[in-house]
């Protein structure tokens, strides 16, 4: 037997009481019950989103709600743009080329945060573009995007939708949906909401529902405007994912009960643990340090070491799965996932496999140095 640790950023680790309450008998989804279910989550997800506005909620992975955001909000041939650093950013512009829009390619390597004054002067050269699209906390690369300083930027663009993939920040880091001027923020279900993979939710800002107004894309299941009519009934417009929503109002409960500032603020110990723990044995931090996000923390691999053996002997010698680099940093990077259900020992345990692992494949460092920097974070020495 082995215990196994899953350290990844999506899925993520799910709370025994989250999976039990999904093992329950099925229940039929137009009935009182579930509607009482459904209101509660809708009402758990504006909380964590921190917004008085629309919150849907759709049966699919994040991108699923990613191309509903871009078939919603635009028309083909309108101008958008789009912020990258990172493989999701990537897939947003993928969808909107898919979709025919004109991207403004606001190009960033993976190891920069978004500049932006770039984005201001971008809309500025380009004041017809009708949406700024932005990866927040972008889980490829651990880089954290200031959406908050893009968000004063777009509020002054009536006709400019901002969208933001926060789907590895909510719930990891402050994403103040309102009050930083957001217009869609979108999540998934099996990163900082401790649910299996399944479900998607976004925000819908009175500007986006301008935008969505005018759009002429073509939708049907992710057709935001279903959503929200039936919203108003406590139901949706198609069979919803019953298990997980049952699971996620649990999910949610336990957000409330930490609260939202404390889950953040664990987060943040999480990956400062995790920072300090791979600097005290000599690595070094992939993201920058203006921009380091509290869900994933990338490291390079030493050199002359093979970083795709640091991942599978940490899986099949000691049961802890991270995950490695991806696209271009395939074996050169490897990132520890602290997203969602994680505490301290969580972050001890792989440190320790890690240092197992890299005392294995000859890499020189003092053992107990990564443990001992951890440790002291969470004693705050
Ligand atoms: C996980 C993730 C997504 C969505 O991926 P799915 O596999 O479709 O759930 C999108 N953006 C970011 C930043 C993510 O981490």
């Amino acid at each position: 037997m082995q215990k196994k640790y899953l350290m990844t950023p999506g899925p993520t680790p799910v709370p025994a009481e989250v999976l039990l309450t999904q093992a329950a008998p099925m229940i039929h989804h137009r009935t009182p019950d579930f509607s009482a279910a459904f209101a509660e989550a809708i009402k758990g997800l504006k909380y964590v989103f921190q917004t008085e506005g629309d919150v849907l909620l759709f049966a699919s992975s994040g991108t699923g709600v990613m191309e509903a955001a871009i078939a919603n909000c635009f028309c083909a041939g309108d101008t958008v743009i789009v912020c990258r650093n990172g493989k999701f950013g990537d897939r947003q512009k993928n969808i909107c080329q898919v979709y025919g829009l004109n991207v403004i390619d606001l190009q960033y390597a993976w190891t920069e945060v978004v500049r932006p004054a770039d984005v201001e002067a971008a809309l500025k050269a380009n004041p017809e573009a009708r949406g700024v699209i932005v990866t927040q906390s972008e889980t490829s690369s651990g880089v954290l995007n200031d959406v908050k300083a893009i968000g004063a930027i777009v509020r002054e663009y009536p006709e400019t939708v901002l969208i933001v993939d926060s789907i590895t920040g909510i719930g990891a880091v402050d994403c103040k949906t309102d009050e930083w001027g957001l217009d869609v923020v979108m999540t998934g279900s099996q990163k900082g909401l401790m649910l299996p993979p399944g479900l998607a939710a976004c925000t819908v800002s009175e500007k986006a529902w301008r935008a969505y107004s005018r759009s002429t894309l073509p939708k049907f299941y992710f057709d935001w405007m279903k959503y929200k009519k039936n919203i108003e009934k406590d139901t949706t417009p198609f069979t919803p994912a019953v298990s997980l929503v049952l699971g996620l109002n649990v999910a949610l409960k336990m957000i409330m009960d930490e609260g939202l500032e404390n889950t953040i603020a664990r987060h943040s110990m999480l990956a400062e643990a995790t920072r300090k723990g791979c600097e005290a044995l000599g690595m070094k931090l992939f993201a920058p340090e203006e921009g380091r996000g509290s869900a994933v923390t990338p490291v390079w691999v030493p050199e002359g070491i093979d970083g795709k053996k640091i991942v599978s002997i940490l899986k099949n010698k000691y049961g802890i799965t991270i995950a490695g680099g991806q696209d271009d940093y395939t074996g050169k990077i490897f990132r520890v996932g602290h997203l969602g259900y994680f505490g301290p020992f969580d972050i001890i345990t792989t440190l320790a496999g890690l240092e197992m692992t890299l005392a294995e494949l000859g890499y020189e460092f003092e053992r107990g140095a990564g443990i001992k920097a951890a440790e002291s974070v969470f004693m705050g020495e």
